[in-house]
């Protein structure tokens, strides 16, 4: 059979509230058209992140009710633990609250004033919490993922020629850890090959450096691997995962990603002293080390989340929904990322409104438009979240798609939504900033059409 199904049937159904046009034209002039200040009862489908929203599974539901929630010592936390243990080889696990709780730990311990760390491309809340540390964070990707058509299979690989110029100019002395996102989420969830995951563990084991995975999306990229590289064809993910894994000193996990839970997080690491000084830091400001600031019912829905993420039938059905969106808004004219990544299509919003130049915010009047007309929730990722100061590379707006939370049927109607906004395209109006805090403007910023 050509059609790849959902694989899963639905047990338990939440109602979307639908919309007029006129009423939502009302919800987006009192949200000031910034669509982080929507209600989420308004929202027909939420395409604003992928983070935290995917839809349990009956088993994990179980976990929800089965949690120990002893203070210390949860039966839940050695549940986790096996799982992780068994997917990942790492035997020192601890549980966080989220990814950049990880992070935050981390880096008070290994970053610090004068340090450097490269990475393929850091996410925003590592780079914040690496210059937080008083560190530098420097992305060195390949110079493809910069060609938005360029369909090179493995866009998140780290330019390793540049990792070498980057250790002789720093010094290793001043180089903490090297970083690799798995998949590369600011390059577009753009997949990393285990032949550019071996390269640069060669590089860090030559100059003896640490290697740390950011590692929210390693089951999405254990599939591109399986599907794209040929050394690794039809072999099992959980292997190609495995794989991955054996590479890395230390690894930090957003669970609200590939771990399939609407809160959590991970922190693995090998080395057993820096270790117990992330116990200590944990404890201070997270919890104690057998809960790490979540509900024993929440470490049961992780370890069942890791469980399932690896299922081959799902990576299929996950990673072909992504590709079916953005071949529907190619075949439309729309100019997409590409190849489409792992969890996103992110819309050249430069090409879809060429009249309204980057000082109006081209990305934030496709959000706007796409709101209005069909009720959809996407994400500005241009001129508006860059900032004042910064001029970004290119005018996207994502789409970003929850886990298992929509069907096909939606995905065609926000395909059908998207190509009909693209014929009307030129009625799209650029907006003017009213009032906006200097970082992170994107979350709170309000806007009038002009
Ligand atoms: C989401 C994310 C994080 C941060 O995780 P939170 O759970 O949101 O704190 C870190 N790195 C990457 C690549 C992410 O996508």
């Amino acid at each position: 059979m050509k059609t790849i199904i959902e694989p899963f049937r639905i047990k338990a159904v939440e109602p979307i509230r639908m919309t007029t046009p006129a009423q939502r034209d009302a919800i987006l002039r009192a949200a000031k058209f910034n669509p982080f200040l929507i209600p989420a009862r308004d929202v027909l489908i939420d395409l604003l992140t992928d983070s935290g929203a995917s839809a349990m599974s009956s088993d994990q539901w179980a976990g929800i009710m089965r949690g120990d929630e002893s203070y210390a010592g949860s039966e839940s936390f050695f549940a986790l633990r096996r799982v992780v243990e068994d997917l990942t080889g790492f035997t020192n696990i601890l549980p966080t609250h989220q990814g950049r709780a990880s992070e935050r730990i981390l880096f008070e311990l290994i970053g610090g004033p004068g340090k450097v760390v490269p990475s393929n491309a850091h996410f925003d809340t590592t780079r914040a919490n690496i210059e937080h540390s008083g560190a530098r964070a420097i992305n060195l990707p390949i110079p493809q993922a910069s060609r938005p058509r360029d369909r090179h299979p493995f866009k998140g690989d780290m330019d390793v020629a540049a990792l070498e110029t980057l250790i002789r100019a720093e010094g290793t002395a001043n180089i903490p850890a090297v970083m690799m996102t798995v998949t590369n989420n600011t390059s577009g969830g753009q997949p990393v090959s285990l032949a550019n995951l071996r390269a640069v563990r060669e590089v860090c084991t030559r100059h003896g450096l640490p290697l740390i995975l950011d590692a929210c999306r390693f089951a999405e990229n254990a599939w591109f691997i399986r599907t794209r590289e040929p050394a690794f064809v039809d072999r099992p993910v959980r292997d190609i995962a495995r794989a991955m894994f054996d590479l890395a000193d230390g690894v930090t996990i957003s669970a609200k990603k590939d771990g399939l839970v609407n809160i959590g997080g991970l922190l693995l690491i090998r080395d057993h002293a820096l270790f117990q000084r992330a116990c200590n830091l944990l404890i201070l400001t997270e919890g104690f080390v057998t809960y790490g600031g979540l509900a024993g019912r929440d470490l049961e829905a992780m370890a069942q989340g890791f469980r399932e993420v690896v299922d081959e039938d799902y990576l299929s059905y996950r990673i072909r929904s992504v590709e079916y969106l953005g071949q529907k808004l190619l075949d439309a004219g729309v100019q997409i990322i590409e190849p489409p990544g792992g969890h996103a299509i992110y819309i050249d919003a430069a090409h879809f409104a060429p009249h309204i130049p980057p000082e109006q915010y081209p990305g934030q009047a496709v959000v706007c438009g796409l709101y209005r007309a069909a009720g959809i929730r996407a994400c500005e990722i241009g001129s508006v979240m860059a900032g004042p100061h910064r001029r970004p590379e290119m005018e996207l707006v994502r789409l970003a798609l929850p886990r298992r939370a929509y069907t096909q049927s939606h995905y065609d109607y926000v395909a059908e939504a998207c190509a009909e906004l693209f014929t009307r395209r030129r009625e799209l109006r650029g907006l003017r900033i009213l009032e906006a805090p200097d970082v992170l403007r994107h979350f709170t910023a309000t806007f009038e059409e002009l």
